[in-house]
């Protein structure tokens, strides 16, 4: 890989023409060109550059990055109309991310989502922000070479005391051997020597941005947490698979009795219990009872004698690939029975999902089905997708959903 190869000039671009398949999927919006759809090329492309694809008759048709060693060969920037993609289209691009979330956070959030990604037209890009830290992180190769005109941008146009350099596990022995970019490094400022605080709704979080899962937070859940604190006064709560307690601590301020973090990692829950001494302010969290277990989620449920009224079920994606997808719907269905045999009378679940490779109509029918018990009857409060700051406008990127159940009493 060339890292010069995001300067190529326009007389050596790199000229793309696709099946006429592929060509629909294009016009239509679809981010992504795999390799298989590509017919002819003018020559071989470069990780990082600039491909412009033709249609049938010649027309431009798009542009957007080329990745040598993805299957995802092209993702599209531009679609439509032709564009030159220059510095000047790269900020107003920016802007438009950025506006976009203007109206959704008031100043007691200052940890959202400034890119997400394809959605946000910036393929295999996220951005994060937990107040003054920018975490960058980069699921694709071809950003690599573009790295420092890319941070560049982001420090120009986004006050930010630091920024962190995120990488997703595949691409790190590239981003390491050619590039010397490590994950968890500084693109820019200083390492913080503490965890970084946000607030959220008025509640503050540590984030472990250089090494917690994702870019250190589940930002993705803020709106099913903010539920969760309204239907928690007086209940004992169990947050299985809780992270750093983000569900519990909204719980404990709703006025919830008890919260009960659940998790596999003993990190996770040292993270939760920081995270209730750093809201201790609110009444609610100082009076709630919070215990930490540390096991595994489906053994724990499994054998707990105890109850609780309301109990939040958030797993890790429990498909990774395509053809994980049947055995995780089953998972989700056991999972969830195990739940519900927990609740109390008039208890509540709240369920979710992060596979992508699942629908919301497999997982959401999936909790149906486990929630049918003979002598109780449930009514489903709601359904939940994506947030506003994590936006998912193709098939592929849907991969957030919660399902909200109560018992009748
Ligand atoms: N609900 C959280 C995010 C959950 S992420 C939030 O809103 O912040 C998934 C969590 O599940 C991780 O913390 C991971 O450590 C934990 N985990 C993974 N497998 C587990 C298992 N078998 N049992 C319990 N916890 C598990």
């Amino acid at each position: 890989m060339n890292p010069s190869a995001a300067n190529q000039t326009a007389a050596t671009r790199l000229r793309l023409r696709i099946t006429s398949a592929a060509e629909s999927i294009v016009r239509s919006g679809h981010p992504w060109l795999f390799a298989d759809s590509i017919h002819e090329a003018n020559r071989a492309g470069q990780t990082g550059e600039l491909a412009v694809i033709y249609d049938r008759k010649d027309k431009f048709l798009a542009v957007g990055l080329f990745d040598s060693d993805s299957p995802i060969r092209v993702r599209i920037l531009h679609a439509g109309k032709p564009q030159t993609i220059d510095s000047s289209w790269w900020k107003a691009h920016l802007e438009k991310s950025l506006t976009r979330r203007e109206q959704f956070f008031d100043e007691t959030t200052t940890g959202y989502r400034l890119i997400h990604g394809e959605s946000d037209g910036w393929p295999g890009l996220v951005l994060d922000k937990y107040d003054s830290t920018l975490v960058l992180k980069i699921y694709t190769a071809s950003w690599l070479p573009r790295l420092e005109e890319t941070v560049s941008l982001f420090k120009e146009k986004i006050p930010s005391e630091r920024i962190v350099l995120r990488l997703s596990r595949n691409i790190q022995p590239v981003a390491e051997k050619q590039f010397q970019l490590y994950d968890g490094q500084m693109l820019f400022g200083l390492t913080p020597d503490a965890p970084v605080i946000f607030s959220e709704n008025g509640i503050r979080f540590e984030a472990d941005v250089m090494r917690g899962q994702k870019t250190g937070f589940f930002l993705d859940q803020r709106e099913n947490r903010a539920e969760v604190e309204k239907l928690s006064r007086g209940k004992k709560v169990l947050n299985a698979f809780s992270y750093s307690g983000g569900f519990s601590v909204y719980a404990a301020r709703g006025g919830a009795k008890s919260v009960t973090d659940l998790d596999i990692s003993a990190h996770a829950l040292e993270s939760a219990n920081r995270n209730f001494a750093l809201n201790r302010n609110f009444p609610g969290v100082a009076v709630c009872h919070h215990e930490t277990v540390q096991a595994d989620a489906f053994e724990w449920i499994e054998k707990t004698p105890a109850k609780f009224d309301l109990i939040v079920l958030d797993p890790p994606s429990l498909a990774k690939r395509a053809s994980e997808r049947e055995g995780a719907i089953r998972a989700y269905e056991r999972l969830n029975a195990l739940g519900i045999q927990k609740l109390e009378r008039d208890g509540i679940l709240v369920a979710g999902s992060c596979s992508a490779h699942v629908s919301a109509t497999e997982f959401f029918d999936a909790v149906r089905r486990a929630a049918v018990k003979p002598g109780r009857k449930f009514s489903e409060l709601k359904t939940v997708q994506h947030p506003p700051d994590h936006p998912a406008n193709f098939k592929e990127a849907e991969y957030l959903k919660v399902i909200y159940l109560k018992y009748a009493a």
